[in-house]
């Protein structure tokens, strides 16, 4: 059971959020952090992958909810997005800053 959990994480932790193309092993990913509108009910699913669905940009998009006690929560985040490029990364928090009942400052 743990195993199966294990590499269905990793295989989502190589996919970009933004364009769902593959990240490879060898190439730089660019990740960040976001807070969720706290109309979100995330608290089952801290340290899973959720998605998201983004209605203004009708996409949905994979975030992975912070562990408690992880340095992205200790910054403030409770979502952390993997893209495959600085242009992804962009696009999707562009996209994010729309998303006002998904997100919030
Ligand atoms: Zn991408």
């Amino acid at each position: 059971m743990k195993e199966n959990q294990q590499s269905h994480h990793e295989s989502l932790l190589q996919t970009c959020a933004w364009c769902n193309q593959r990240l490879s092993a060898d190439e730089d990913t660019y990740g960040f952090g976001a807070k969720s509108n706290p109309t979100l009910e995330l608290r089952d699913s801290e340290g899973e992958f959720v998605t998201l669905r983004l209605s203004l940009t009708e996409k949905t998009i994979i975030a992975l909810v912070a562990p408690e006690e992880s340095p992205a929560r200790d910054a403030g985040f409770d979502l952390l997005f993997l893209t495959c490029s600085e242009e992804c990364a962009q696009d999707l928090k562009d996209a994010l800053d729309l998303e006002r009942d998904v997100f919030s400052d």
